[in-house]
């Protein structure tokens, strides 16, 4: 048996958490390799860091450094406390430096995806010496040690995952069948020349599933602060339901869709591979959590799972000439996603090419648009839309589904604004005002799945 554990924000996020987490990685004993995330709040204090220089270096080190060692107090024996004080101390001169170095230089850009992966170089090096502390053969890795390849733009990368592959049977394959227990960086890769690239926020879950892709895991287990993935987000809907068992796809449109519960691209790697995921809480180790995996079902459910994505906008693109030109919409899209762009949904009519960006795309992509001028009337932006994903059984071969699930929106007196059906098998996605959004939810929730 060999296994992925990568353990999130919260499950490293203090002394107490910290511990719990080299609980339960101590109590396997099978080949296991650790991915781990930044301490909580973490990497959103480094991009703070990114973006306001006036932020003062030397406090935020000194933050960085009391999280840590406040982790480690009563975890770490005093016979490697020296080593661990000394390998910090390293770490965090490094920051510094690149810090140093980020606002010095023009390009800036280069530095600031190696800038946000430094709390997982610190939580990575911190776990290790608590698991050492509990008598396992631990040792910490970067991506860049363990040769996790990545390409793409910043902030947003992927990973490389042949390459990856060839890396880690030479890197970390050995260390699994020596009984070595590594804790690997999660959230970046490097690139070409080595520079860290990361692959978005919640990144982690996603390097856990490219490693376990790699290494050929039997299992990938993402652990988390809630029992597993569930029906909906609980912090929105109380009543929300673990989900005991999850086909890839369903757990990929969801993801992809606003369930944080996984980064957007963690089932891709894994599924692959025919590797399970398995979604467990570290605050309740003995629950027992969703196994994604290539299932087949024999229930059907109306509804399964609702995922919310907010920060969305609607850009609707009038043309008379969109259906008389017919590389009109293509240019029109390729226009739009041009710089990486994401294109959550698109819709089309007669003379309407309605198209669904994040918000902070809008102004690029408008300007974008200006190219258009001679074929395009009018642009007109719809701010603050939420997508919501619904998935389940039956929703293209069933009748009258969709009607139930508008049914739901009527009933909190929310508007559809747009409407992507039938692209897929499992699920219906549809954009309403941002304000009623949580409502939307709620009501789906209460009518199919359970209040
Ligand atoms: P971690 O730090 O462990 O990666 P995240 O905060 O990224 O944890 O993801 C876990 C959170 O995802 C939960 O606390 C929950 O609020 C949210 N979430 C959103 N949708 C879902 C869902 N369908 N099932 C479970 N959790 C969800
Ligand atoms: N630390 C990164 C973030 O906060 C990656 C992760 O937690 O998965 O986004
Ligand atoms: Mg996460």
């Amino acid at each position: 048996m060999r296994k992925i554990m990568k353990f999130g924000g919260t499950s490293v996020g203090s002394g107490e958490a910290m511990s719990r987490t080299a609980d339960i990685i101590m109590s396997y004993d099978c080949q296991r390799a650790v991915v781990v995330s930044a301490m909580s709040g973490v990497t959103n204090s480094l991009l703070e860091m990114i973006e306001d220089a006036r932020k003062e270096v030397p406090e935020h080190l000194n933050w960085l450094r009391q999280r840590h060692l406040d982790a480690v107090r009563g975890n770490v024996s005093p016979d490697i406390m020296p080593e661990y004080l000394e390998q910090l101390e390293y770490r965090l001169s490094g920051l510094g430096h690149l810090i140093h170095l980020y606002r010095q230089d023009e390009n800036r850009i280069m530095y600031q995806d190696a800038l946000a992966s430094w709390g997982e170089r610190l939580s990575s090096l911190t776990l290790s010496f608590v698991l050492r502390a509990r008598g396992a053969d631990s040792l910490a890795l970067t991506s860049e040690d363990v040769g996790l390849v990545a390409s793409g733009p910043p902030g947003n990368g992927s990973a490389v995952l042949q390459a990856t592959e060839c890396n880690l049977r030479r890197t970390l394959v050995p260390l699994l069948n020596e009984g070595k227990v590594p804790i690997i960086t999660g959230y970046y890769g490097a690139d070409g020349r080595g520079r860290p690239l990361t692959f978005g926020r919640g990144g982690s879950d996603y390097s856990a599933s490219v490693i376990g892709h790699g290494v050929d895991a039997d299992v990938v287990e993402i652990w988390t602060d809630v029992d597993g993935f569930m029906s909906a987000d609980p912090r929105v809907v109380k009543g929300a339901r673990t989900i005991a068992e999850m086909e890839y796809g369903e757990a990929a449109e969801l993801a992809y869709f606003g369930a944080k519960v996984l980064h957007p691209r963690t089932v891709e790697p894994a599924k692959r591979k025919g590797v399970a995921v398995l979604v467990k809480n570290t605050f309740n180790p003995l629950g027992q959590g969703t196994r994604i995996h290539g299932l087949t079902r024999t229930n059907k459910d109306l509804l399964r799972s609702v995922a919310l994505k907010t920060g969305l906008a609607i850009v609707k693109i009038y043309s008379s000439e969109l259906v008389y030109q017919p590389d009109l919409v293509a240019r029109v899209l390729g226009a739009i996603s041009a710089d990486g762009t994401t294109i959550y949904a698109v819709s089309t009519s007669l003379s309407t090419l309605a198209v669904v960006v994040p918000v902070e795309s809008v102004q690029e992509v408008c300007s974008r648009l200006k190219g258009f001028r001679d074929q395009v009337e009018a642009v007109k932006v719809k701010e603050d839309a939420a997508l919501i994903c619904a998935v389940g059984d039956g929703m293209l071969e069933s009748c009258g589904v969709s009607a139930k699930i508008f049914a739901a929106v009527a009933d909190v007196g929310a508007n559809v604004e747009l409407i992507s059906e039938g692209a897929s098998d499992i699920a219906l996605n549809f954009m309403v005002g941002g304000s009623k959004a949580v409502d939307v939810v709620k009501r789906l929730h209460e009518l199919y799945i359970g209040a």
